[in-house]
């Protein structure tokens, strides 16, 4: 990365550290085109992102898809190198000479993916899939594949039945138990959950989430968990970060940001969730169209071609998160809105309660 964090010693570690602190992440893909594959347009999926992640708290990443949050979370586990911006892993900054090594951040930093299939090699059993981590960072055979049969029954899975068996012999929920399992063999203090229930029918989805919420008990863990689906995330998470096309544009204390939405964006999404309870209705427009196309955002605030608000302002400069003038502030959980027009960010029969 071409930033990093100046930090004092004094800062690492300790209850006080947040888990993980992101400052200005950046990533643009190139578009290559011509007789001389040269770039002719850049896709700008994460654009200045920071937030932190406190120790033992659930943060959820919400957006359209399309909004950069699963693009985030390869950045952060370094699955491809971002353009700019740091990473702080409890008070250590990653890949800094004096920090720690990226291999060090993977060990307790881990990732459970959307597809739990693809996740899984085909050729290896339960038990060999969940010791393989263990086995590359130097524990012995027989201690690996204790650890991988406790671990499958820690996941609801009897290691006697699942252990020796083979991805396409489970269900998408009974792999997606194994990849937690997996993803928590070298004992992380982090777990990325990326889109990790979206593809289980209803009923499995409900027992894998309550699983995550016992696992992260027992284990002490943090969660960074992505969802489009606005009711999971409510239910997991202790705060919210919504996202716009490569920005955020809103976070804070979930129960807050569910009751008061105050960024136009973030109210019209909660708009266009269907829901049942009269105590949820709002006379908020829902969302329309599409995303603008992220080779070529708007200029100034990324929504401005959908906010029903925008003013003129909204296309010359790009709106920094702050505290709305009439909310309370929270340091440690602050209430935070990227928009420019206080009476935009003032929702309208709006009941989310
Ligand atoms: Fe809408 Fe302007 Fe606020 Fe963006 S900055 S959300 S365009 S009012």
């Amino acid at each position: 990365m071409s930033e990093t964090l100046e930090l004092d010693p004094r800062d690492r570690g300790g209850p006080a550290q947040p888990m993980l602190r992101v400052e200005g992440l950046k990533k643009y893909f190139p578009i290559r085109g011509g007789l001389l594959n040269r770039t002719v347009a850049t896709v700008q999926a994460v654009d200045d992102v920071s937030f932190l992640v406190h120790k033992g708290e659930t943060l959820g990443i919400v957006g359209e898809s399309g909004c950069g949050k699963s693009t985030t979370a390869r950045l952060l586990m370094r699955l491809m190198e971002p353009d700019s911006g740091s990473v702080v892993f409890d008070g250590d900054a990653v890949g800094d000479l004096r920090g720690i090594t990226v291999n060090e951040m993977r060990r307790q930093m881990q990732m459970v993916f959307q597809d739990s299939y693809s996740s899984l090699n085909p050729r290896m059993t339960m038990a060999e899939s969940i010791a393989y981590a263990p086995r590359m960072h130097g524990l012995g055979r027989k201690e690996a594949y204790d650890r991988a049969e406790s671990l499958l029954a820690q996941v609801g899975l009897n290691p006697r039945q699942y252990a020796r068996r083979y991805p396409h012999e489970l269900s998408g929920g009974q792999r997606q138990r194994v990849n937690i399992a997996r993803a928590l063999a070298l004992e992380p203090r982090l777990v990325i959950l990326d889109e990790a229930v979206a593809a289980l029918d209803k009923s499995v989805e409900a027992q894998v989430l309550n699983l995550l919420g016992d696992l992260k008990e027992k284990f002490n863990l943090t969660y960074l968990f992505i969802s489009h689906d606005l009711n999971v995330v409510e239910y997991m998470s202790d705060r919210v970060m919504v996202m716009y096309l490569g920005r955020v544009v809103e976070t804070g204390p979930v129960a807050e940001i569910y009751r008061h939405p105050r960024h136009p964006y973030t109210r019209a999404l909660f708009a266009s969730k269907p829901t049942l309870d009269p105590d949820r209705r709002t006379t908020e427009m829902p969302l329309t169209g599409d995303p603008p196309n992220p080779i070529n955002p708007p200029s100034g605030c990324r929504f401005r071609t959908r906010c029903a608000f925008a003013e003129a302002v909204c296309a010359e400069k790009a709106p920094a998160l702050a505290a709305p003038l009439d909310g309370d502030y929270d340091e440690m959980s602050p209430h935070l809105v990227a928009c420019h027009l206080p009476a935009a960010q003032r929702a309208m029969g709006v009941h989310h309660v």
